[in-house]
């Protein structure tokens, strides 16, 4: 059996798993200050169910929302932790080793361990913020700088919008919820639309492009065309299997992916072109598979 724990703002998924399924999972609020040991204790009583204990699990893997190193938390920003050793934490509970990584990453590795028949394959998560992360052979691939699959700082965007990470023109400026928003906000003098823009959401947004709203239609395919570019970028270099789209701005649906793979295919090299670009599977569960097979 395995654990994989998905941490996140203000909700923790904690799964079992045994064979590549999910047989058991629940949630924890996040706790700043008691995060860990609420985590711990809640998984040996839970244990308890099947007589097992920490020291019986196969692997126990963190997804954390933020910057981790080799189980040091560098930050997560969501939560206000900082420089903070987890195998420190952890001894106090089991004599196993854990492991750990971003919340993107471990979605990644969720996505490709449950598709299963992709030797190579990308993640990419459209929200608040966009993140991704690489797999190769059913192994996250982290990179020498930890930076691997951080897909949102493609600098593609003509618009120069500020990004959070400090550069400007970022994937993530455009194809995330808050950039949706921020691009129907500033065309809205120039195409006609029913957006409300009182209560304007990426839901919002893209709802009013499948009603045909002139707004909605200019904002979805632009940033279409913002994905299909970047994503060919990315499947020239590790030439990859499969790319998973996922994330809150990814229930859109086929009306996303439709436009996605249409860029795509015009801007793909040759080789890459079939390259298979899908919605992901598992969504909301698929932090917690993948932090398990870390
Ligand atoms: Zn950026």
């Amino acid at each position: 059996m395995r654990i994989g724990v998905d941490v996140g703002g203000t909700t923790v998924k904690i799964g079992l798993i045994e064979d590549k399924k999910i047989i058991k999972s629940y949630e924890i609020k996040t706790i700043k200050d008691t995060l860990f040991d609420d985590i711990f204790n809640s998984l040996i009583n839970t244990l308890k169910e099947y007589n097992k204990t920490l020291d019986d699990m196969e692997n126990i893997g963190f997804g954390l929302p933020g910057n981790v190193i080799n189980n040091y938390i560098v930050n997560l920003p969501n939560i206000g932790i900082k420089d903070l050793d987890l195998n420190h934490i952890v001894k106090k509970y089991t004599k196993l080793s854990i492991k750990s990584s971003n919340d993107a990453n471990c979605a990644a590795l969720g996505e490709d361990i449950n598709d299963g028949d992709s030797d190579s394959s990308y993640f990419i998560t459209l929200g608040t913020g966009v993140g991704g992360g690489y797999v190769y052979n059913h192994k996250l691939v982290e990179g020498n700088h930890f930076a691997c699959g951080e897909v949102g700082h493609i600098k593609i965007d003509k618009h120069n919008y500020s990004c959070t990470c400090g550069l400007k023109g970022c994937l993530e400026t455009v194809a995330s919820a808050t950039g949706i928003v921020r691009l129907a906000k500033d065309y809205k003098n120039e195409y006609k639309t029913n957006i409300d823009f009182n209560n304007i959401t990426a839901k919002a947004v893209i709802d009013a492009a499948r009603n045909n709203d002139e707004l909605g239609l200019f904002v979805l395919d632009y940033i279409s065309e913002a994905l299909g570019r970047a994503l060919s970028i990315i499947a020239v270099t590790n030439d990859i299997k499969t790319i998973y789209i996922g994330g809150g701005v990814s229930k859109a649906g086929s009306i996303l992916i439709d436009g996605i793979r249409k860029y795509y295919k015009e801007y793909a090299f040759y080789a890459c072109k079939n390259t298979e670009i899908k919605l992901a599977a598992l969504f909301n569960d698929a932090g917690m598979l993948g932090a398990a097979y870390l």
